[in-house]
């Protein structure tokens, strides 16, 4: 389907961050063909229009640090620090998944994620049954980088979570074979060991290998908690992302989630290895862990973007919160100039695009990128009168202002609607999955 969307305040995050107070834009065959005034349709050409009607029409959102299979333990774990919010109950609930279950979960977290204009996001999957994940981007038209959670070492992992360097590869590469670059290179594959301390060494230097032989992310967990660097520099003798940098495991193509803790050094190796950083602010402060150095961070020229990690921790997966709060916790320490929010929603726009490799083809309103693109809904008093649409999509705009989605040139979000897949249904079969992996957790 072509589309011709009509008369939009377009905020393009192109190079020049060029915003057009009134324009149309073209798409043909799932690509931006054209930007400009009083647009038309080719000769003969069938277009479906859509009027704008002074809506914002900007790329749509990439989050590079997501757990969709906690979807459904939204909370199920409140109040705990990291360390008795993994093993007491985010493990068992993840080990008590079954392919159903995983799958109601996705589909939860991907409906949210659509709806609030999130249109990429870069998922950790449980150790099993991670193909459920990518169904359900399939079914929903979803741009998805996923990969299992790789665990071969570690303590308090229950029996279904605990696996061997052999049979963690062997699942990798059977889900890899099947998925990475479906659904016109929507769907990709990213190795996900977990983090340094349910790792062996073997694996993750092996998982290095793998990544840079087929061109796959490498996502993991780094620095996220003290007491998790503590325990790397006991068992490994150096800091957390050292280590990492030491095996291989950092890059342009190694998303490091977290990066709460770093020495000097560390960030020195970051930028010098082009490694990205996801932030996830309201992970960090809801389990305590700590508040990333976002200004240091940038002033680095660290390659940074965003997350909300999990629903299980965060409790939400709206981007507009992790922007806000991106914004502002900074100026605690360090400021009101701290991080402008031009730069915060480069992070979520652009900037995460190009943390995920895809810059070339996502994250701007531009001629000949495909078309992942969110309009807002500006009437509501809360985003009223109109003002800068930085300072607007940062400190104002909610998930729930967002009218219509397009991914890869498809009409997901018509009207807060999410067409591919009933609403209700999703709803009531994340409830229905909840109850069952509770039962069989026996938590
Ligand atoms: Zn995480």
């Amino acid at each position: 389907m072509n589309y011709l969307l009509k008369d939009a305040t377009v905020l393009t995050m192109n190079a020049k961050r060029e915003i057009l107070p009134k324009a149309d834009v073209i798409i043909r065959d799932g690509r931006i063909s054209e930007i400009g005034e009083n647009l038309t349709a080719r000769p003969g050409e069938f277009i479906q229009r859509l009027d704008l009607n002074g809506r914002l029409l900007m790329p749509g959102l990439v989050q590079a640090h997501v757990h969709l299979c906690q979807s459904i333990f939204r909370g199920q774990a409140e109040d705990m620090d990291l360390t008795e919010w993994m093993e007491e109950r985010i493990w068992p609930l993840e080990a008590a998944h079954s392919l159903d279950t995983l799958h109601a979960s996705a589909r939860l977290g991907i409906a949210e994620l659509v709806l609030g204009g999130t249109t990429t996001c870069l998922d950790m999957g449980t150790v099993h049954h991670t193909e459920a994940i990518f169904e359900a981007a399939k079914e929903v038209g979803f741009r998805l980088f996923c990969g299992k959670s790789m665990m071969d070492a570690g303590k308090g992992r229950p029996g279904p979570m605990r696996e061997n360097t052999r049979e963690s590869l062997a699942e990798a590469e059977r889900v890899k074979k099947v998925w990475h670059g479906s659904e016109n290179g929507r769907l990709r594959y990213a190795y996900a060991p977990r983090y340094v301390l349910s790792c062996t060494e073997e694996l993750l230097v092996e998982v290095v290998g793998r990544a840079r032989d087929s061109g796959c992310l490498l996502h993991t967990h780094a620095s996220e908690n003290t007491a998790e660097i503590e325990q790397v520099r006991e068992k490994h003798g150096t800091d957390n992302v050292a280590y990492l940098y030491d095996l291989g495991l950092t890059g342009h193509d190694v998303v490091l989630a977290h990066c709460v803790w770093l020495t000097a050094r560390e960030m020195k190796l970051l930028k010098e290895s082009e490694t990205r950083v996801a932030h996830c602010p309201t992970s960090n402060l809801k389990l305590a862990s700590g508040v990333a150095k976002l200004p240091e961070l940038i002033d680095q020229q660290i390659h940074l973007a965003l997350g909300s990690d999990a629903a299980a921790c965060n409790n939400s997966l709206d981007m507009f919160q992790e922007m806000r709060l991106a914004a502002l916790l900074p100026k605690h320490r360090s400021g009101v100039k701290a991080v402008p929010a031009q730069k915060v929603v480069e992070l979520a726009t652009i900037g995460g695009a190009e943390a995920l490799g895809v810059g070339r083809d996502v994250g701007s309103v531009e001629v000949g990128k495909k078309a992942d693109l969110i309009a807002l809904d500006l009437d509501s008093p809360h985003l009223r009168p109109r003002h800068d649409p930085y300072t607007m999509l940062v400190y104002s705009a909610r998930a729930s202002d967002v009218q219509h989605v397009m991914i890869d040139g498809d009409l997901v979000v018509k009207d807060r609607d999410l067409i591919p897949i009933d609403l209700g249904v999703i709803v009531e079969d994340a409830d229905k999955a909840l109850a069952k992996v509770l039962r069989r957790a026996e938590l």
